[in-house]
């Protein structure tokens, strides 16, 4: 037991060390792992965004760029007209202006053309065409001016084009058209365009028309009544997603500008899932580090308990083995004679009460011979108690094998034994008594210096229905009493006396 507790403590404390250093190798490898993985991750998707974004907003440049021409090129075609310079010059020849205006208007799908003076009053306009006031809100005091208003209906992005008339005093013509394609939002882009002023022309959200980006760039000194600008802040997280706005919202912005430097077009590219990963990194890394963390723990758990079950499961049955063994061995010893081996008393009785339990039952006759070897004092003190112990089991031996297997031969006393046969009835029984005492008396104990001869009496009775145990020994014992009164060396049965002595010596 010392031995084996020696053997295993040690080997326990290896098996723990390395189980807890794989732990923690396992955990701090799935931490890096994971946070490299998730960087990876957003790095991929922040270069999508950033495609996206350019395409974006290079297709809106060119968008802007060509509608933008052709508006102009229709103001200028317009502001040249002869028809308008006649009206200038006559208001009264209004006819001819207005049948150019309303051809203008329908042919090139204009929104509206209007002619204003130097003081902002409308002079002439085409068909249906709104009211000026509408345009003054955008249009301000910037002569000549060009400027986005994005039409929420239709998302499309309007171009309004001021264009001087040449030689007519500050008269203006304005014209309104749609720029095809830039209003239309691209899935998870926004796009915002800011003119040379960099004021937002064109922006989904109409909140955030007229406001400057808030990229620090200074207000002109006369227009303090400006709104202020929307604030665009470079992300603490990652740096290149901006928040954009009081909500803060993360955007990817790529930004391109048209060829004159005039427009400038912003590509806000929704980043929201991108700056999300990036906030939740480190509880996405220790989350899947605890996982596998965890499940190694729990494989490893599962792992050891078997092996220790197992362990458990032969230890018992080893000890399961050894208790059967004790206890079969306890059973010899307290049911065999320790000097003879030959079953004892108690062994002895037991198998009385078997074997009257039989007859009861099944009618199975059985004799007893209650068996006292002759003048065994003499022996002892002849030869001394070694070689009366040497007797007894010399005659135990010669006893044993001259029965049968079924037979029983029980030490009951110091040198008295008591001899059960089963399925034998008082003739048969005093046959293999007179035959036991034969052999026993024609066997004397052979020594290197001496040979001790010696004999038995025996009492015999055969059992019947009704007895106890007591009734039959009791019976042969009387019987063995006859035997010694008779003098010795002979069986007597309870009923007949059997006068058989053998010679010894
Ligand atoms: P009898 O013929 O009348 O039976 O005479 P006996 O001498 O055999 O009978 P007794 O009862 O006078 O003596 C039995 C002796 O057996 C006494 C005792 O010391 C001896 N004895 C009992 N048990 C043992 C034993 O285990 N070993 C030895 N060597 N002697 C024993
Ligand atoms: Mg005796
Ligand atoms: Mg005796």
């Amino acid at each position: 037991m010392l031995h084996n507790k020696t053997r295993w403590l040690p080997r326990d404390y290896y098996g723990f060390g390395a189980i807890l250093l794989l732990l923690v190798a396992v955990a701090l490898s799935s931490w890096f792992i994971s946070r490299h993985w998730i960087g990876l991750r957003i790095l991929a998707q922040q270069e999508e965004l950033r495609q996206q974004g350019s395409l974006a907003a290079a297709t809106a440049i060119q968008d802007l760029q060509r509608g933008s021409q052709q508006i102009k090129d229709i103001a200028h075609t317009l502001a040249s007209l002869s028809s308008l310079r006649a009206f200038l010059n006559s208001p009264r020849q209004a006819a001819p202006l207005q049948a150019d205006l309303d051809r203008f208007r329908e042919n090139f799908g204009l929104g509206g053309i209007w002619l204003v003076d130097a003081r902002g009053r409308l002079l002439a306009q085409g068909a249906d065409s709104p009211s000026p006031p509408e345009l003054n809100r955008f249009l301000g005091n910037r002569q000549p001016v060009s400027r986005f208003i994005l039409e929420p209906e239709q998302q499309q992005a309007t171009l309004y084009y001021a264009a001087p008339v040449p030689g007519a005093g500050n008269a203006t013509l304005l014209v309104k058209a749609a720029v095809n394609g830039i209003g239309r939002r691209a899935y998870r882009i926004e796009l915002l365009v800011t003119d040379p002023d960099g004021i937002i022309s064109l922006a989904d959200n109409p909140d955030w028309l007229l406001h400057s980006l808030g990229s620090g760039q200074a207000p002109a000194p006369d227009s303090t009544a400006q709104p202020a600008p929307l604030p665009i802040v470079m992300s603490p997280l990652l740096p290149e997603i901006q928040l954009l706005g009081p909500q803060q919202s993360p955007v990817l912005l790529t930004s391109r500008t048209t060829d004159n430097g005039d427009y400038r077009v912003y590509a806000l590219a929704d980043a929201a899932a991108i700056y999300h990963l990036a906030r939740e990194r480190d509880n996405l890394a220790l989350i899947i580090t605890l996982a596998a963390t965890g499940s190694l723990w729990g494989g490893l758990l599962t792992i050891l308990t078997l092996k220790r079950n197992r362990r458990h499961r032969l230890a018992i049955g080893r000890a399961n083995t050894e208790l059967v063994r004790l206890n079969q061995q306890l059973k010899q010893l307290a049911t065999t004679d320790a000097l003879t081996q030959c079953p004892n008393r108690r062994a002895a009785e037991a198998r009385l009460q078997y074997e009257l339990a039989k007859l009861q039952r099944y009618g199975h006759p059985f004799c007893i011979v209650m068996v006292d070897i002759d003048h065994f004092k003499q022996i002892n003190d002849q030869h001394g108690h070694d070689i009366g112990d040497k007797v007894l089991r010399h005659f135990a031996k010669v006893g044993r094998q001259a029965i049968r297997d079924t037979d029983v031969l029980a030490r009951i006393g110091g040198e008295e034994f008591l001899l059960i046969l089963p399925d034998t009835d008082h003739q048969q029984g005093l046959h293999l008594a007179r035959r036991l005492l034969d052999t026993v008396s024609a066997t004397p104990l052979y020594l290197a210096d001496r040979t001790i001869s010696f004999s038995f009496s025996g009492g015999l009775t055969e059992a019947h229905n009704h007895d106890g145990t007591n009734d039959l020994l009791v019976r042969a014992d009387r019987a063995l009493y006859r035997a010694k009164e008779k003098g010795r060396c002979r069986i007597c049965s309870e009923h007949l006396l059997v006068d058989q002595s053998v010679a010894t010596g």
